[in-house]
């Protein structure tokens, strides 16, 4: 049977990798994203790659009706979800004393709420067949202190306690929840650091470089798989060995 899989997030950096990976092994994707237009131009080109399919589904994690209205078209598309990948994310930058309710709450609505309302969404779909995989993207900034990250490693501290509370819960129904924690990863999303700060994570890195959105994509892949069918509540780390 064919794996169905959904990944939030998926037009850029490391959601586009995920899914990419997931139809390179033949799944049936939702290449979920904010923009539709992004959502289908990433969906044509992974369709292109095959031999799996990707298909174009418009959800804003940081909106609760949005949520609703994507997993009801996932249920009325494929009747059935196996592997569920919260990856979208944002992160505001600013030093403690400067950012305000609004920074912070958007990180929390995207990064924490949004993920758990979608992770909610997907267990009731895999409730009904009694399995799935959900696959949390966190990140070393959960566990590590860095200035001027206060209200991301906040949310991303969130998505790890609910991913252990989560797996607990979701075990009895065959449904497995763990997390990957990304250290340094070549995307977008970390496109301004300068040559200095490159510098300083380089000297923490023992691997010596940065990681590529596909190394982050095919631990994932590892986590969704019955490779790992005795794996939930984990965070499993992929920094390249990250001393903070
Ligand atoms: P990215 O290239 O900036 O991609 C982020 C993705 O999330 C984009 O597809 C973006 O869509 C989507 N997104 C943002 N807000 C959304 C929302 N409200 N609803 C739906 N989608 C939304 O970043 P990335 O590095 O691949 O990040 C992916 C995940 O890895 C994030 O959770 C991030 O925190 C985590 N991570 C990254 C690193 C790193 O070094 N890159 C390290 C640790 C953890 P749009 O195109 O619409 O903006």
């Amino acid at each position: 049977m064919t794996m169905v899989v959904c990944v939030t997030g998926a037009t850029r950096g490391i959601g586009a990798a995920t899914a990419e990976r997931f139809v390179r092994d033949g799944a049936t994707v939702f290449v979920a994203g904010r923009h539709a237009d992004a959502c289908s131009d990433t969906a044509a080109r992974l369709g292109g790659i095959g031999p799996g399919t990707a298909i174009p589904l418009t959800l804003d994690v940081s909106d609760p009706a949005s949520i609703t209205d994507a997993f009801r078209t996932i249920f009325a598309t494929t009747r059935r979800l196996d592997v569920l990948v919260n990856n979208a994310g944002i992160m505001p930058g600013g030093m403690l004393g400067t950012i305000d309710r609004a920074t912070l709450d958007a990180a929390l609505a995207v990064n924490a709420s949004g993920a758990i309302l979608c992770l909610q969404s997907a267990m009731r779909l895999m409730q009904r067949t009694k399995h799935g995989a959900i696959i949390n993207v966190s990140s070393v900034l959960a566990t590590h202190g860095v200035a001027g990250r206060t209200a991301y490693a906040a949310s991303k501290a969130a998505l790890e306690a609910a991913t252990r509370a989560a797996a607990v819960e979701c075990a009895p129904w065959g449904i497995r929840i763990n997390a990957v924690a990304p250290g340094w990863i070549d995307t977008d999303l970390v496109a301004d650091y300068s040559a200095a700060e490159q510098d300083v994570i380089r000297a923490r890195v023992p691997i010596g470089r940065v990681g590529r959105p596909d190394e982050v994509a095919q631990v994932i892949a590892f986590l969704a798989s019955d490779a790992a069918s005795y794996v939930t509540g984990a965070i499993l780390p992929v920094d390249g060995g990250y001393v903070p």
